[in-house]
Formats: C-alpha cells, sequence, structure tokens
C-alpha cells in the first residue's frame, strides 16, 4: 500500500481543495494519506471526511515553521490532539505571524519596485478558492511572475523569495525546540521534513538533527519527493546512526511541479517507518 505523509491543500499553499486533495491521493493509490499543511489545521475536516467515504486511512498532519541556526525549518507533526491547548496557541501565534509576514514581505517588495504583493497574492489565493490564512511565499512567487517581474516560479524564489533573499522573513517563526515541544504536548510523532532542504554544511545538519532529537523528535523525512537518490542515502544514514524512525511524502503542492500525491523514492528497506506506529500513543513527552 502506498503511503503518503506530506502534501498541502488550498489551506496553505497547494492548488486543490483538501477534498480534492484526498480524492487525487486516492486515484493515485495511496492507501495512507496526511495532509500537512503549512501552521494550519484547517484543511482536516474536509480531509478527514474525504478519506472516510473513499475507505483511505487519513492521520491529522501539520508541516509548522520554525527558526533554527538562523534559518526557517519545517517539522512535520502527526496523529496529534487536535484540541491541546498549547498547540492552539501556537497555531494562533503563527497564523498572526504569517500574516504580519505577509504584509512585510509586500513592504519590501514595492521598496524594489513591485507594488501591490499582497493585493496580488491575495487575488491568486481567492483564485484557488482559499483565502483564510494570509498568502505563502508560493502565492507571492505567481503575483511575481504574473506582474512580469520574473520569468518563472523558481526565478522569483532564486530572486526574491528563497533563503536569506528579501522574501525570507524570519523573526515571526518560534524556535525549533520550542516548535517540537508543542507538538510533543499535543501526542504528536514528530518528523524533521526535508533536512536536505536546507544549505547547511554536513556538521550543521547534524547538529539540526542532534537538537531536533533532543527536543523531543523522534524520525527524520528521509524521503520528501523526487528528491536526488543520494539524498536519500545520506538521510537513511542519518536516521540509522541517530536510531530515528523514517517517514516519506510527496510534498505535493500542484500538478506538474515536484511529486504527484504518492511519488517519491523508495525508503531503504531496513529503516523503521514511522506510520508503523500511528496506532500507538508516543511516548510521553519529556520535559
Ligand atoms: P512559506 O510557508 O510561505 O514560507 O512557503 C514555503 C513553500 O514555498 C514551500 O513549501 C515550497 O512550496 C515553496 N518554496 C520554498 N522555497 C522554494 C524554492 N527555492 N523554490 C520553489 N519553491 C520553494
Ligand atoms: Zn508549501
Ligand atoms: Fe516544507
Ligand atoms: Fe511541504
Amino acid at each position: 500500500m502506498k503511503v503518503d505523509l506530506h502534501c498541502h491543500s488550498t489551506a496553505s499553499d497547494g492548488v486543490f481543495a483538501p477534498a480534492d486533495v484526498v480524492a487525487r491521493a486516492h486515484a493515485c493509490g495511496v492507501g495512507l494519506l496526511a495532509l500537512t499543511d503549512h501552521d494550519t489545521l484547517d484543511g482536516l475536516d474536509e480531509a478527514r471526511a474525504a478519506a472516510e467515504r473513499l475507505g483511505m486511512r487519513f492521520v491529522n498532519g501539520v508541516e509548522l515553521s520554525c527558526l533554527w541556526g538562523g534559518a526557517t525549518i519545517h517539522v512535520l507533526g502527526y496523529g496529534f490532539d487536535r484540541q491541546a491547548p498549547a498547540l492552539c496557541a501556537a497555531l494562533e501565534d503563527l497564523r498572526l505571524a504569517r500574516w504580519s509576514r505577509a504584509e512585510e514581505i509586500a513592504r519590501r517588495l514595492a521598496a524594489k519596485g513591485m507594488p501591490g504583493a499582497l493585493e496580488g497574492a491575495r487575488a491568486i489565493q481567492h483564485e484557488l478558492g482559499d483565502g483564510q490564512n494570509a498568502p505563502g511565499r508560493p502565492h507571492f512567487a505567481e503575483f511575481l511572475l504574473r506582474a512580469g517581474h520574473v520569468r518563472d516560479r523558481s526565478e522569483a524564489f532564486r530572486k526574491w523569495l528563497g533563503a536569506g533573499k528579501l522574501g525570507d522573513v524570519k523573526q515571526h517563526w518560534p524556535s525549533l525546540e520550542q516548535t517540537v515541544a508543542t507538538l510533543r504536548a499535543a501526542g504528536a510523532w514528530v518528523s524533521l521534513a526535508h533536512p536536505r532542504h536546507y544549505d547547511f554544511t554536513r556538521s550543521k545538519r547534524r547538529r539540526l538533527v542532534s537538537e531536533f532529537i533532543a527536543a523531543g523528535g523522534q524520525a527524520l523525512e528521509v524521503v520528501n519527493g523526487l528528491q536526488p537518490a543520494e539524498q536519500v542515502g545520506s538521510l537513511a544514514i542519518l536516521a540509522r546512526e541517530f536510531g530515528l524512525l523514517a517517514s516519506i511524502g510527496s510534498d505535493f503542492h500542484a500538478p506538474a511541479q515536484w511529486a504527484e500525491l504518492g511519488l517519491y523514492r523508495p525508503l531503504p528497506e531496513d529503516l523503521s517507518p514511522l506510520w508503523l506506529r500511528f496506532s500507538d500513543s508516543p511516548p510521553r513527552a519529556v520535559h
């Protein structure tokens, strides 16, 4: 059975509504799905209902933004208690933080001769059918493309929105330690998303992994969509060495970008899959 523990809907920066993501995953042969929108649980009820209609297993998921070592890091949480007060409070802070960040991105782009970015990004969200949450960087990228400021999305990230660029506004994110603690307090299984995504040296990446474990993290996302096999291999080595569980997912946002739902490189067979633990409750968080 195919498992996909990483994907996005219009509740954050995906292009399909939560129920449509589930239907598409089902059509792609996925039997166990977690929706992991950025910093919001807004899509989970709709997605779960759709999964139940299709007889698919569904696990609550979220991808939280946080700060570590001067970079924006993503942490995945699964199977948590949605009502946990610490998680609800953290998500409300993130919701507000994403709004002030969106305003700040728009201000910075305007100062560089690209006005109207917030309105433009909001209009794109509305076109996709949702607009409850602040626009994310992919919405800004689409705005920059349509306004003719860049030739394609990848140039939008390379010049303006990617790590270390003007649109990478970090001051609003909580720490990695805080974020993992919040998820653990809500009874989540916690995986470090796409650890090769960051432009870190090997020793800095190892430090990230050991601090993630010290904070209560339990798994590494060893496979993220179609990332190069060499990266899967290096992450598998880290998972073995640190005794971490392994998670996998497509990180699907939209068709014909990155990977399709249920599509990713194979997970090395000796690793322990995180999702086999989902029926257990995670060990108590240590405070
Ligand atoms: P946000 O949560 O608003 O910061 O947006 C994060 C999302 O932006 C990621 O999930 C990716 O979809 C996208 N993204 C981040 N960096 C890049 C990049 N360098 N190229 C393309 N997409 C990116
Ligand atoms: Zn995204
Ligand atoms: Fe991510
Ligand atoms: Fe993601």
